[in-house]
């Protein structure tokens, strides 16, 4: 094995591990998990292949931004390795396609690709121009489930957006940002960590994974900043370590970790479908959430 190898395979064992052991502790998760598994996996897989362009940003450019609060990059902006994109999205049709539930869309999916209905370089530009329209538009035509051909796009272009966030993030102004929205691709948190016996607050990007820092007690959703309007709450149960903040104004939430209450390394997709039960009990609240992990809510499929 070389370096490389090595370390996907130390990736991918300590993920399986968490994995493991969560699904033990939650039975009633094991097959959302299952899924998690499958995706995290080719995910990873495909990222060493993937190839982005260097990204420049001058002095001035990176002060404008920085004074209108524009992230660095707009994704649709942004040059897409489409042939690791395919391959991922190939890859992933195959796992999904195992799936009971979906996998007769998937086979849909696959069959009007090899029909030339369905362009695949198309289909990753409008998913990162989030254009809802347009999978709303193909998944009609294709008979899709809500929110699957968006899911499979949007995983299959993450790896490359992670890519360009790991080149771009030494351009981060941390201690200057302070915004509800991700400073490297302008994406919204998916979750939220507590990061030290401080408990400093960190936001986690759905799109590149970039983790920027955030207030305590303001919503990343509608910014309400009123302490009062601003609780949450964890399980006995479960423990502290995971918690759901919600805000009383917009009525979002986000689920939270406390990374000094647990003795774990916290893998934010494998976390946030490991704690569906704090999900479960954020919507009989009433909450809603603005955005799902890996794109998808998984109780749509
Ligand atoms: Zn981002
Ligand atoms: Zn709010």
């Amino acid at each position: 094995m070389n370096k490389d190898d090595e370390r996907f395979q130390a990736v991918l064992d300590k993920m399986n591990e968490r994995i493991d052991a969560i699904s033990e502790e939650r039975p009633s998760h094991k097959e959302a998990l299952g899924f998690v598994r499958d995706v995290l996996t080719e995910k990873l897989k495909a990222k060493p292949r993937i190839q982005v362009d260097t990204i420049h940003m001058d002095e001035e450019l990176l002060k404008v931004k920085k004074k209108e609060g524009f992230s660095l990059v707009n994704k649709q902006d942004l040059k897409l390795d489409i042939s690791s994109a395919s391959a991922l999205f190939k890859r992933l049709c195959e796992r999904m396609k195992q799936r009971e539930r979906i996998s007769e869309d998937v086979d849909r999916i696959t069959k009007a690709i090899e029909a030339d209905e369905l362009d695949l370089k198309e289909l990753f530009q409008k998913a990162a121009a989030e254009d809802r329209e347009y999978m709303a538009d193909v998944s009609g035509r294709l008979k899709l489930q809500e929110g699957l051909l968006f899911f499979l796009a949007e995983n299959s272009l993450q790896p490359i957006f992670e890519t360009y966030a790991e080149k771009l993030k030494d351009y981060v102004d941390m201690e200057h940002w302070w915004r509800s929205y991700c400073p490297i691709c302008g994406s919204k948190p998916v979750m939220a960590e507590l990061i030290g016996r401080e408990r400093k607050k960190f936001l986690i990007c759905s799109c590149c994974g970039y983790e920027w820092r955030f207030m305590r007690t303001k919503c990343p959703f509608c910014e309400n900043d009123e302490r009062r309007k601003f609780k949450y709450f964890f399980t006995e149960k479960e423990g502290r370590a995971y918690r759901v903040e919600t805000c009383q104004k917009c009525k979002k939430y986000i689920k939270t970790v406390d990374t000094e209450e647990t003795d774990e390394e916290v893998i934010p997709a494998v976390e946030d479908i490991g704690t569906l039960y704090l999900d479960a009990i954020a919507r009989e609240e009433g909450y809603t959430r603005e955005v799902y992990a890996l794109g998808l809510n998984l109780a749509d499929i």
